[in-house]
């Protein structure tokens, strides 16, 4: 049995990370370096306002990928009809 690497604190057995850990690495996945803007901008910040500025930062990430999912789907679409 082994620490979890991330936060040191969880007990893991098979894996380097923890559960709550895991999902961590797996945002880090999708969203990059707005994983480390959002936290330093939102956690960083004294306690005023943080639930506000959290949502507003999580409603522009929706955005942003909604978009992105909509040109993705259209770049397919261009696709399929050239074949
Ligand atoms: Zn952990």
């Amino acid at each position: 049995m082994f620490t979890c690497v991330l936060c040191e604190k969880e007990t893991v057995i098979t894996t380097n990370l923890c559960e709550k850990c895991r999902r961590i690495k797996h945002l880090i996945n999708l969203y990059e370096e707005r994983v480390y803007e959002v936290l330093e901008n939102v956690l960083v910040r004294n306690t005023e306002g943080q639930l506000k500025k959290e949502t507003q930062e999580i409603s522009k990430d929706i955005e942003k990928k909604k978009e992105y999912n909509l040109r993705s789907v259209k770049k397919e679409e261009i696709k399929e009809s050239k074949k």
